[in-house]
This record gives C-alpha cells, structure tokens and sequence, in this order.
C-alpha cells in the first residue's frame, strides 16, 4: 500500500502573518511530497509494504536509510500540518495536558523554555519534540535529520504530540537565520485541540 501525500488541512497562506503561504507551499508541496514519493519507492516490493507508517518506525533499525529517512519524513510533517492551525483556531492548553506539563516542568512558561532550548540547540537540521509517556507524564526531546521518538533508534522514546520543524527549509525564507524568532513564533500558531488530542490517544494506549 502505497502512501499518500495528504493536503494541508487549511489553505496555504491560513498561518499568515505568522508562518508564510510560499514556506507552507513549498513545504507540503515540495518537501513532503517528496519524503512520500522516496518512501513509497523504497518499500516497494518489500516486507513493509503493507505496514503501518508507525510498524515501519518502530523498527527503522532493520530498515534502509532511504526508509528511515523518508519514512521518519512523511510522518514528521504529517504531524506537523495537523498540530498547527490559524492563530485563535486551535484553543488554549488546558485539562490533563497543561496538568501533565505543569507536573513535569513547574510552569508552562518554563515548558516553552524548555522546548525552545531544544529547538534551538539542535545542531544543523532535525525537529523539537514533545512526547506523552503510556503513564501521562510529558517530556521535551529533539532528533536529528528526520528521525523521531517512535523510532527504536531513538535516544528518548515516546509518542510525538507535538513536534516543530527546525530544518532550514521550515523557516529561512521568512526569518533566515533567526530560528529562535521562528521557535517563539509558532506558539501563535498550534492547534492546542488537536495536541490535547493526541496526548489523550496517546495515553489510553
Ligand atoms: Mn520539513
């Protein structure tokens, strides 16, 4: 089963002012597709060819890295575009998320510190992350290039909840080199629904 590039589920200048229409444009349209067109091509005719995006993750180690790469690629954005959304659409952080990251971090202010030294001390290209626990306790990671927390190979392992793009290609033609600019302006732009979400899937499993 071949996957399959989803479009942006809001059009492409709908986090404007914040995250420009060309980055969005060339970032689903170009990049993404992309990691989707290279994954496809790299499990065709193998044994992952019928597994789940999140099977293929889980045991990226045994897996090529035009797998781990693309693969890690295709669910990265996938994520991305859903945990985004037009500033004042997505709600606020509130119930047992803001609880679990008070609990872990003592403030949310402080969790956003956190995130952003992460994202910001990532040497060269790859994501910030937060990641639910199956106990509901919450953490701040980052991985290089495009691996992430599901993957086996990871360093810190856990369910992605949210994730923020730090490759070049997410932010320079907007804020050129000023990725702690872009770091503070993506908290404008999540969807804390859709977070809350996933942290609640993520927990239940
Ligand atoms: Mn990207």
């Amino acid at each position: 089963m071949a996957f399959t590039l989803a479009p942006l589920p809001y059009a492409n200048n709908a986090l404007e002012p914040h995250f420009d229409a060309m980055t969005m444009e060339i970032h689903h349209d170009r990049h993404h597709n992309a990691y989707v067109t290279n994954l496809n091509a790299a499990i065709a005719g193998t044994d992952l060819d019928n597994q789940s995006i999140e099977e293929i993750l889980a045991n990226i180690s045994k897996a090529s890295p035009a797998v781990r790469n693309n693969g890690g690629g295709h669910y990265n954005h996938d994520l991305f575009w859903n945990i985004l959304a037009p500033q004042g659409v997505g709600g606020n952080l509130s119930g047992p998320l803001k609880e679990a990251i008070i609990a872990a971090f003592g403030s949310v202010d402080d969790f956003k510190a956190a995130f952003k030294t992460a994202a910001t001390t990532r040497f060269g290209s790859g994501w910030a992350w937060l990641i639910a626990k199956e106990d509901g306790s919450v953490a701040v990671c980052s991985t290089p290039n495009q691996d992430n927390p599901l993957m086996d190979i990871a360093e810190v392992k856990g369910t992605p909840i949210l994730g923020l793009d730090v490759w070049e290609h997410a932010y320079y033609l907007k804020f050129q080199n000023k990725r702690p600019d872009y770091v503070d302006t993506f908290w404008t732009v999540v969807n804390w629904n859709a977070v809350e979400a996933r942290y609640a899937a993520a927990v239940k499993n």
